[in-house]
């Protein structure tokens, strides 16, 4: 069963459940022309274990290149919540720096993703 967490942005207008099928400390970092900009270590949720609890109407979506990717971020705060992934529509990324009570400096040593290759352009 996996572990359920609160994600919430930095003002609270956008609160998500959400249970992460990797470790916290498994998060990984994205070198794709948007996440290197964005920087947040990322954690793998299937669709069906994420909950927006509440600010449905305080997400903005963004989207570029191919538009398969969904990226959301609060539209008060600009803080990025979660994306659907491109390298798998059936699961979100999440941005581990945003799950309440966790601090990412307990896990200093993420990984990177390969976005300049990625799988979906192979
Ligand atoms: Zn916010």
């Amino acid at each position: 069963m996996a572990e359920t967490y609160r994600l919430s942005c930095h003002c609270g207008a956008v609160a998500l459940e959400v249970q992460p099928k990797q470790a916290l400390a498994d998060a990984k970092r994205c070198d794709c022309s948007y996440c290197r900009r964005r920087g947040a270590p990322m954690l793998a949720v299937p669709l069906d274990g994420l909950t927006v609890l509440k600010g449905e109407d305080a997400l903005t979506l963004y989207q570029f290149g191919t538009h398969t990717a969904r990226h959301w971020f609060c539209s008060v705060c600009g803080i990025y919540t979660h994306h659907r992934r491109r390298s798998n529509p059936n699961e979100y990324g999440i941005n581990l720096g945003a799950l309440e009570g966790v601090n990412p400096s307990d896990f200093p040593e993420f990984g990177w993703n390969d976005g300049v290759n990625h799988p979906s352009d192979r």
